[in-house]
């Protein structure tokens, strides 16, 4: 079968459990959860049987022993991982406004993600692995970036494949150099996985149809549009198809995302239909909803059957 990997941030979660706008007040909270968008990605690709790996750097801490020992469990390749001594593991705090929208506190930059550089068991990986996956939180913290941009340019080199999710938050925006470096891993993207607004960002068009035409002309292979609980939609150079979401009870989105992605690529790499692989992706983004914390809702293949109505007996 062929290897899934990604390049990015690993970090723990803490998730106020009240709503409210600052963090200028004490508030209930909870975690650590295992966490960072590429982390939470490769775990979903990885519970689903799917051969994983990803490249990144964590603390020799607690936290990061958190992250590692859960990625491993879930089946993920962490060689590439490097453990750095002396330095500490990336967090994020997150707490829902009152309208229900997310504001993230990431202490990233100065943590050992942030530092990545490439080593012997990541170049490794570069050479073995067949399809790439790149997030734009990664592009925003420029060590991450380097590595990205490298692992790119070595992976299409070999003939593997490239899928893209901008995964963009309100905080990562200012980014300098940002908007560069995504319309550049854009333009080799096989596979393009924005959520609702995010497409907008890349063409000058003022509805969605002409902006996802706009795209597959300039050679984006395939678009997947996130549309939270309103499903999502699959656009190539055949046409158009839309899932309607799955009714579940939510009870935290983060992840959502990221689960959607990795059980979209697993299915996509392994030469299922769109229609199947955005169906399977769909129940994906919908089981991550129903556990509080991103990585907790990641779903196996049995878990997502069941939730499609297609176990048997
Ligand atoms: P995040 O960045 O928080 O991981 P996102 O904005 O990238 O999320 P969403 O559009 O929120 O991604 O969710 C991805 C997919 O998951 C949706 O397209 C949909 O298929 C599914 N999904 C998300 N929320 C729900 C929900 N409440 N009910 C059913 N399905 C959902």
């Amino acid at each position: 079968a062929k290897k899934v990997l990604t390049v990015g941030e690993i970090l723990v979660e803490i998730v106020a459990t009240t709503k409210g706008d600052g963090f200028g007040e004490p508030q209930p909270l909870i975690g650590p959860f295992p966490s960072g968008a590429p982390a939470i990605f490769i775990d979903q690709v990885g519970r689903l049987g799917t051969p994983a790996a990803i490249i990144s750097r964590v603390g020799n801490d607690d936290f990061g022993r958190l992250n590692l020992d859960r990625l491993a469990a879930d089946g993920v390749d962490v060689s590439g991982v490097e453990v750095a001594k002396g330095e500490v593991t990336g967090s994020a705090f997150v707490r829902y406004r009152p309208d229900g929208s997310r504001k993230f506190v990431y202490n990233i930059a100065h943590s050992a993600t942030g530092r990545l550089v490439l080593t012997p068991a990541g170049e490794a990986l570069l050479e073995s692995c067949d399809h790439l996956h790149v997030m734009g939180t990664a592009l925003s913290v420029s060590g991450l970036a380097d590595v990205a941009r490298e692992a790119i340019a070595r992976i299409k080199a070999r003939g593997g494949t490239l899928s893209f999710d901008p995964n963009l938050r309100r905080e990562i925006l200012e980014t300098p150099g940002l908007r560069q470096a995504l319309e550049e891993v854009l333009a080799h993207s096989d596979l393009f996985l924005p959520s609702g607004e995010e497409i907008y960002l890349f063409t000058e068009a003022d509805d969605e149809a002409a902006a996802v035409a706009e795209l597959l002309r300039r050679g984006v292979g395939e678009i997947v549009i996130k549309r939270g609980d309103r499903g999502a939609s699959h656009f190539d150079a055949h046409g158009r198809t839309d899932v309607a979401p799955l009714w579940v009870d939510e009870v935290d989105p983060t992840g959502a995302g990221d689960c959607f992605g990795g059980a979209f690529v697993s299915l996509w790499l392994a030469g299922a239909s769109p229609e199947t692989a955005l169906r399977y992706a769909n129940a994906a983004g919908a089981h991550a909803v129903t556990e509080i914390g991103p990585m907790e809702g990641a779903a196996t293949r049995d878990q997502l059957d069941a939730l499609l109505g297609l176990t048997k007996g």
